[in-house]
């Protein structure tokens, strides 16, 4: 069963993966169904329904954003986030929406998305229901279910989309993290070279190299826009951006940093918070694994460059690409990296997981090494549930993923002076976060009904 880099790292908008990103794809997916089906034309009306996590925190999420966005027939990695916000302010002032952006059709978002807060669809979670009407009655509906990072499914595909993964044909094929260590001690290959192997099997090496620069290169450009938007994110929380004026200061008082060689630290929380506030923002991130946690790997990955720099920097940004791919498919194979699934463990845990076997790769730690400092990175993120206030992917979210990349190149640290042995292997805390996730209260999964979301006063 093979995940590709294609799928755990996408490039899309702010502020969730499973709330906007996955809806988003969601809906356009329903629109270009309904046009192979000829029905798209004599469509005239549209209706979406939000189950589960989606109508408990779906409105906080940017959620019917997402899904008027898709029935306009945008795409998440194409969609330009400056014009959201206009654009929605027309379909509610106007009650109309450019359907694939064809042609105009009536459409009330009070009647026309439905936010159930009590009901759950079966398959996920993360649930949502589409119909489409002409004018006699219904011509169309889908279930489909957003089920983490971005990722989305139709009903019937939940089976079949595993089905196809297992018998897609790789020359390292590996489920788990014990298997894919086996390779690499084998064939004396590292995890990156095991993943490229694997991506090459499926597609021409030059578009697997472009696709891992273009993730880079998006994460480069969030982290720039971060250091430099300022203002208040939007939702209501009224939550100052911190990035901007972080930066000002860092580069105030360069002397003083060489003084203090903890300043590292105010970088590697600097860039995650840019990208984290980005995120909020609706800006334009790289879901990695998922949006909540968007800011781990490109902290951990611009530290690496910036403080570690190497002659071949292209071939080893791919890599440490590369080595958090195949870390983080062990948990969407084995567990999750949904917080609507398993709570945030699943996804800053996750995140700070990839991150930690990454890095410890890029410093030229083994194999062993590598899989430690993954399993390191996910030990001391286990329980961590997901509560964001007023259903923003604000508080704890952004600042959760400074401590989340630092935590991350701890990991890789105390792996990197140990000599691979672990008491804990990578497999048994994949396990143990499931078994967490399945065993936490749903309060605790993105519905915004427990934790600090109920213990902080919304402003
Ligand atoms: S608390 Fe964690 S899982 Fe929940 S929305 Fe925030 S980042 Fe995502």
């Amino acid at each position: 069963m093979h995940i590709s880099i294609f799928e755990l790292f996408s490039v899309g908008i702010g502020p969730s993966s499973s709330h906007t990103v996955g809806p988003m794809r969601a809906a356009v997916t329903f629109l270009e169904d309904l046009d192979d089906a000829g029905k798209l034309d004599r469509t005239f009306r549209l209706r979406a329904e939000l189950f589960g996590s989606l109508g408990l925190t779906g409105k906080g999420h940017g959620t019917d954003t997402a899904v008027i966005l898709g029935f306009e027939g945008e795409h998440p990695e194409s969609v330009d986030p400056f014009s959201v916000a206009e654009r929605l302010q027309r379909v509610y002032e106007q009650k109309k929406l450019r359907i694939s952006g064809r042609r105009e059709i009536v459409f009330d978002a009070k009647t026309d998305l439905i936010f159930h807060r009590k009901e759950v669809l079966k398959g996920h979670p993360n649930g949502m229901r589409f119909h489409a009407y002409d004018e006699f009655g219904e011509i169309g509906a889908e279930a489909f279910y957003s089920i983490g990072g971005g990722f989305v499914v139709r009903e019937h595909e939940l089976k079949e989309d595993q089905k196809a993964r297992e018998t897609a044909e790789v020359p390292y094929p590996f489920d788990t993290a014990d298997e894919l260590i086996g390779h690499c001690n084998r064939e004396q290959l590292s995890l990156c070279d095991i993943m490229y192997a694997n991506e090459c099997a499926q597609c021409p090496s030059e578009e697997v190299d472009a696709y891992l620069d273009l993730i880079w290169k998006t994460m480069q450009e969030c982290v720039q826009n971060g250091l430099h938007n300022t203002g208040t994110l939007p939702g209501g929380l009224k939550v100052e951006r911190r990035a901007a004026k972080f930066y000002s200061k860092l580069q105030l008082h360069p002397e003083a940093a060489l003084r203090d060689p903890l300043t590292v630290i105010d970088w590697v929380n600097l860039y995650a918070l840019a990208v984290n506030e980005e995120n909020a923002a609706g800006g334009r991130v790289v879901t990695a694994p998922t949006n909540g946690a968007a800011g781990i790997i490109p902290s951990v990955l611009h530290y690496a460059t910036r403080f570690h720099p190497r002659k071949d920097e292209d071939k080893q940004v791919r890599n440490f690409l590369l080595t958090s791919a195949a870390i983080g498919s062990l948990y969407k194979k084995n567990a999750s990296i949904s917080g609507a699934d398993v709570g945030c463990q699943g996804e800053v845990g996750v995140a700070c997981s990839m991150a930690a076997g990454a890095l410890a790769e890029y410093i030229g730690c083994t194999p062993d090494q590598i899989e430690n400092a993954a399993e390191v990175g996910m030990e001391h993120n286990l329980g961590l549930t997901c509560d964001p206030i007023g259903g923003l992917v604000q508080i704890p979210c952004i600042e959760r993923n400074a401590m989340g990349s630092v935590k991350a190149i701890n990991a890789a640290r105390i792996a990197w002076r140990g000599d691979g042995d672990n008491f804990v292997s990578l497999d048994k805390v994949i396990r143990t976060m499931l078994a967490t996730g399945r065993d936490m209260k749903m309060k605790y999964k993105e519905t915004s009904r427990g934790g600090l979301a109920v213990n902080v006063v919304e402003c």
